[in-house]
């Protein structure tokens, strides 16, 4: 196992990181801005480097900020968390050059897998169905571009191949405003992440977002993990997602979660993924792949008892997994709130410092959080500030369990998204299991 880690991350997972490392005996390396020497990951790691200032771009995101923090205190291993650098294919060649482990995929399954074109196009290959669309970049020619459209039916959807975090992305329901979508869509995605590349998609008026937790070493051996369902977004955005998903049989689960397995196998895949579906009339459509933790990986922790970022530590260190696909037993149901520091209703982040902080507890309820009562949080990075997690035997006492909980965690001084949860896990057509990844917004007059 590894002597000693770098935690290239913030917040609670950067602290999820950190504790999966202690547990297997593993020492970290907190690399932080000067925003967050705060954190609580920063005061409980072996050792800590500052590696710039606030702006992400000149810390976080710093490459060479990173891997000469990781020379400096000697460590043997990178672990990205999510966000930042983790899908970076550059960022992971260059840390395997410099002699480090990446702990994620090879850097080529990376680039394959981080270009949505290029990943759709080897999912195709390999069975998986995905959403009818261009297939390919869209080109300067409009005509062309208006036949293509024509051919998909409208709605559809324009989205940056190298797009993420629900950005890069604009739906068009008529031919009048297609031009102009391709072309600002284009615009915005060569500014945000450096490709220009877009591609056009039917637009799915109803789908649910459903998407599959897979987990490789590096001898072949390949498992999936079930399911999520994370149809509860705004702005393209996850807050509340759960496993099993409602209404996902066992065939069903076994037929999906074999398809990934057996395309995880023909690109030689390592370390966790999610392939990301949207269901939709009994269909499933592939619309991405992403290839690092994810925030929502405590929902299967929970139903599976496999702790993921320890399986990531240990396959990134060679280990060959200890389990096969029959081995995996799914118990109960989990769900899990995204807790943010932000108007709960307009969304509107909430940064600043948290006065009185009282988490949940008790059976069955995981927080994974860095925050506590005088921590300021910065107006610089992602407003997550925890995820609530409940267990429970089933979906109805997952919810209720959940209900309890959101009323019990107290958080003073910043505004968060508490209260949206509360309404929302009470919510009837919620319970109900069946809400698509539009009904948030449309439930609060946004679309
Ligand atoms: P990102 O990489 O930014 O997360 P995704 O491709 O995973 O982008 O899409 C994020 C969300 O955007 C999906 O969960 C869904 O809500 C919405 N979305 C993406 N593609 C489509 C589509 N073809 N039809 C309807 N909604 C879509």
């Amino acid at each position: 196992m590894f002597d000693k880690i770098v935690i290239a991350n913030r917040g609670e997972i950067a602290l999820r990181i950190l504790r999966a490392c202690r547990d297997l005996g593993i020492k970290t390396v907190a690399v932080h801005s000067a925003a967050d020497r705060d954190q609580k990951h920063v005061r409980l790691a072996d050792e800590s480097v500052c590696i710039g200032p606030a702006a992400a771009s000149d810390s976080y995101l710093s490459i060479p900020g990173v891997i000469a923090a990781a020379e400096v205190v000697d460590a043997v291993a990178i672990h990205p968390g999510y966000g930042f650098l983790s899908e970076n294919a550059d960022f992971a060649e260059r840390v395997e050059k410099s002699g480090f482990v990446f702990i994620g995929p090879r850097p080529d399954t990376m680039r394959l897998m981080g270009d949505k074109l290029s990943a759709i196009a080897a999912m195709q290959e390999a069975g998986i169905p995905c959403v009818p669309g261009s297939g390919r970049p869209l080109g300067d020619d409009s005509q062309e571009n208006i036949e293509i459209a024509r051919r998909v039916g409208y709605p559809v959807i324009i989205k940056a191949s190298g797009g993420g975090g629900g950005r890069g992305m604009r739906v068009v329901h008529s031919e009048a405003s297609l031009r102009h979508a391709v072309m600002l869509t284009k615009r915005e995605a060569a500014s945000a992440f450096q490709n220009d590349s877009v591609y056009l998609e039917k637009f799915l008026e109803h789908p649910r977002h459903i998407e599959f937790q897979v987990l490789a070493d590096e001898h072949g051996n390949v498992v999936h993990l079930g399911e999520r369902d994370c149809s509860m977004q705004r702005r393209h955005q996850k807050i509340i997602e759960e496993a099993p998903a409602p209404g996902i049989d066992d065939a069903t689960r076994d037929r999906m979660g074999a398809l990934c397995v057996d395309a995880c196998k023909r690109i030689g895949y390592r370390g966790v993924g999610t392939f990301e579906f949207l269901f939709e009339n009994g269909e499933f459509y592939f619309i991405e792949m992403n290839t690092r933790i994810q925030v929502e990986h405590p929902v299967t922790e929970m139903i599976t008892g496999i702790d993921l970022v320890k399986q990531q530590l240990l396959v990134a260190a060679g280990e060959p997994l200890a389990f096969r696909q029959q081995d995996i037993r799914f118990s109960g149901h989990a769900v899990e709130c995204r807790i943010n520091a932000e108007d709960p209703y307009t969304f509107r982040p909430s940064p600043g410092q948290i006065s009185v902080y009282h988490p949940a507890g008790g059976p069955g309820v995981r927080i994974d959080s860095h925050i506590y009562a005088g921590y300021s949080v910065p107006p610089y990075y992602d407003s997550l500030i925890g995820k609530l997690i409940c267990h429970a035997e089933d979906r109805s006492a997952a919810l209720k369990r959940m209900e309890n909980a959101l009323t019990e965690l107290v958080i003073e001084g910043i505004d968060t998204n508490i209260p949206l949860h509360i309404d929302l896990v009470s919510d009837a057509a919620f319970r109900t299991g069946s809400t698509d990844i539009h009904y948030l917004e449309r439930r609060l007059g946004l679309a």
